[in-house]
């Protein structure tokens, strides 16, 4: 099945095609990005040390496909998986916002047509990140991102 016509405004998240489920990720890179979560608030803080695939870049992975062999915890988010992990997802990720009943922000290339328009915006992480294995774990709090509500 192809995607259909603003699917994302119609089709609920558990009957999109493959097709039209991987073309709400906006490429933003931010869920690659290595997270503190507060044991007693449960918050969660974004940091800018990047997980060792991901490339500074293009904000995607680089080893997609075999991600899981070096990456044993990257996690393949799914339509069943999302409610458990929407919580730590970032703010402006559209199955976060989808889920959330929330609609596209302008800025998401399915609604400009262009994959570029993530980074244009400022949402991306291209070009801000520090790789993990230059930042020791219990300075990941020095490299706290704000992320918009
Ligand atoms: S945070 Fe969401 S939109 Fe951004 S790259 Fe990850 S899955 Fe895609
Ligand atoms: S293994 Fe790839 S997809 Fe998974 S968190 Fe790292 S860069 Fe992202």
């Amino acid at each position: 099945m192809s995607k259909r016509a603003r699917f994302w405004e119609t089709v609920p998240l558990t009957k999109m095609s493959e097709e039209e489920w991987e073309a709400l990720c906006d490429g933003c890179g931010k869920c690659c990005l290595n997270k503190i979560e507060d044991a007693d608030t449960g918050q969660v803080y974004l940091t800018r040390v990047a997980c060792r695939l991901l490339d500074d870049q293009s904000c995607q992975c680089g080893q997609y496909q075999i991600r899981k062999k070096l990456v044993p915890e990257c996690i393949q988010l799914t339509p069943q998986n999302i409610e458990t992990h929407a919580y730590w997802m970032p703010t402006t990720c559209a199955y976060r916002l989808l889920w959330q009943g929330r609609a596209l922000p302008d800025w998401h290339p399915l609604l400009t047509g262009d994959p570029e328009s993530v980074h244009a915006a400022g949402v991306s992480i291209r070009g801000r990140t520090v790789p993990e294995f230059e930042v020791a774990e219990d300075e990941w709090e020095d490299h706290i991102i704000e992320e918009p509500n």
